[in-house]
């Protein structure tokens, strides 16, 4: 639905009427609001070891651990780290710092020590949730920062590490009245993702309470939900929860409506059909590397896959080769997109073909605009908007993005405009039938199999190379992983560093996803006068066969 605003924007908005909200409430009253209708029935199910926690279980154990967070000192306001693959311990202590008036940062344990530090201290970090495992890229933040250190280790037969928690003594709290006194107000911030946005550093979103309950309303509240999520639910959850796409679109969204969540630390195919098969998953989230490997994979034939409804797609560009292979493999299901960024909230755009018959899904469309939410397309050399069939920058805005940058104003202005608009730096259309297509990317951003790596990072990495005069790193196209981080590097004067010395140099100081694919050494780096990379001519370059 388009409509013509006052300053004559073209506006669009969701084909289903806008809901109530109540994004009065914070965010775990809000996703408890109606436990009393499935306060027995299953909430998580560790998928690896069977074991299950009833929606009772989840909402008792969080506040225990709550008012434990707030004996160990864990005030309003402060930052909580989740540091761990998916798990029930990831779901319960972000729930639990909800209940506290914290606010929860999740990091990848698969990160490096310095990864993880740098998160940790930006973020002002008083707590970390861990597995032994994980402590000792950690131990720093606890000898010279004071850094709380909680371990989940389950086995009370394994000692954790010396200093630290054993998660299990923070369930047995039962002093959980001293959470019904903390006040929470919707502004307050409750999760804080990393994100490099539309340029530079990774960056804190801060995610109020009233952001994050807007989101998961949009998505399954009211007569006609977008994601249709219900009560009879299993829905899968392999994607990391550090991620927002796992953590809003599927633990949130499943704890609201009642759904079982079925957990899986890591992704292995034949773990993964075997428990569709044994849980019955109807819904199941997943990014375009797993609906590749699923696509590819003879294993299926061995499965009862008939159980999964709906194939929901996102946080990359999913291909029709892919889509058609996929559905060929789920008979009973419905394949399509959702578009999200951790600074929207994350979701923008999902297709309605999962919520009702008569909105087919359409193939390459990533969905319409969320309801209660404005969309509009830029020209991004104008900054005017756009009507139908016509690309440009995708803006949204609505209480559910973010309230801004972690101590970032000007990178915050430079994202939300004065108009409350947010502008994504994806370039897309939306056509006769409403349907959102994303067709480029204006922004740095590099995405492999859906993670984000930031160029700027990496540049600033290799730069410290006593070798490297300078560089650039930008995306390659790449079948498995979507996206690769490339190096364009102009060498000291008579140096002989070679490409292997420059990855190496890199690996050793990044997670695996991060890792420089090729080294292309060149005389310079293309610039603007104003000293800004022209990622736009080397990535041209990259599509000629440089
Ligand atoms: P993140 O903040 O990590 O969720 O990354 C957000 C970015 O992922 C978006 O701005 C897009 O560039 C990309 N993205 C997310 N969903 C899709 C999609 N369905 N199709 C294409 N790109 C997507």
């Amino acid at each position: 639905i388009e409509k013509q605003s006052t300053n004559s924007d073209v506006i669009f908005r969701s084909k289903l009427p806008d809901i109530y909200i109540p994004n009065h409430l914070s965010l775990h009253d809000y996703v408890f609001q109606n436990i009393s209708e499935f306060a027995s029935k299953p909430c998580l199910i560790n998928g690896p070891t069977g074991k299950i926690y009833t929606y009772s279980d989840v909402h008792v154990i969080s506040r225990r651990i709550a008012a434990s967070f707030h004996r160990l000192g864990v005030n309003q306001y402060d930052v909580v780290m989740i540091l761990l693959p998916n798990c029930p311990e990831f779901v319960l202590s972000f729930l639990a710092a909800s209940f506290r008036g914290a606010i929860a940062t999740a990091a990848n344990p698969f990160f490096t020590p310095a990864e993880i530090s740098k998160q940790a201290k930006a973020s002002s970090t008083k707590l970390i949730v861990t597995e032994s495992r994980y402590v000792d890229k950690i131990k720093s933040l606890q000898n010279d920062d004071g850094v709380i250190i909680v371990c989940t280790d389950e086995s009370e037969s394994v000692s954790i590490p010396e200093g630290c928690l054993r998660f299990s003594e923070l369930t047995q709290s039962n002093e959980s009245d001293v959470i019904d006194s903390v006040e929470i107000s919707p502004d307050d911030v409750v999760a804080l993702p990393y994100s490099s946005g539309t340029t530079g550093l990774p960056k804190g979103v801060m995610l109020t309470h009233k952001g994050l309950v807007t989101s998961v309303a949009q998505q399954v509240d009211g007569e006609n939900p977008n994601l249709y999520f219900h009560s009879d639910d299993v829905i899968l959850c392999v994607l990391p929860m550090f991620h927002i796409y796992a953590l809003n679109s599927i633990m949130l969204c499943g704890l609201r409506v009642g759904a079982a969540i079925l957990i899986m630390p890591k992704f292995e195919i034949n773990l993964l059909l075997e428990l569709i098969q044994r849980c019955k998953v109807t819904v199941a989230p997943i990014v375009p590397p797993i609906v590749l490997a699923i696509a590819k994979s003879p294993e299926t034939e061995m499965y009862d896959l008939s159980s999964i409804r709906v194939v929901k797609s996102g946080a990359a560009p999913l291909g029709k080769e892919l889509e058609d292979a996929v559905s060929a493999k789920f008979p009973n299901a419905k394949l399509g997109q959702g578009y999200g960024m951790t600074e929207a909230g994350p979701v923008l755009a999902m297709s309605l073909g999962f919520a009702k018959e008569s909105f087919p899904v359409k193939s390459g469309a990533c969905g319409t605009v969320v309801r209660n939410a404005e969309m509009k397309i830029v020209d991004p050399d104008t900054g005017n908007s756009l009507s139908r069939n016509q690309p440009g920058e995708i803006c949204i805005r609505g209480h559910q993005i973010m309230k801004g940058y972690l101590n970032n104003p000007t990178a915050t202005l430079e994202t939300i405009d004065k108009d409350g608009w947010l502008h994504t730096g994806d370039i897309g259309l939306i056509d006769d039938d409403d349907e959102l297509f994303i067709v480029d990317r204006l922004k740095e951003l590099i995405k492999y199999k859906g993670f984000q790596v930031a160029p700027a990072e990496l540049e600033a990495l290799l730069i410290t190379h006593p070798d490297i005069n300078d560089v650039a790193v930008v995306a390659m196209k790449e079948e498995a992983a979507g996206e690769v981080p490339v190096a364009f590097v102009v060498k000291s004067k008579d140096s002989e560093l070679s490409e292997d010395e420059v990855k190496q140099f890199v690996s050793k100081q990044v997670v695996f996803y991060k890792r420089i694919n090729k080294v292309f050494f060149v005389d310079s780096i293309p610039k603007a006068p104003s000293g800004k990379i022209l990622r736009k001519d080397l990535r041209a370059k990259l599509a000629n066969g440089l």
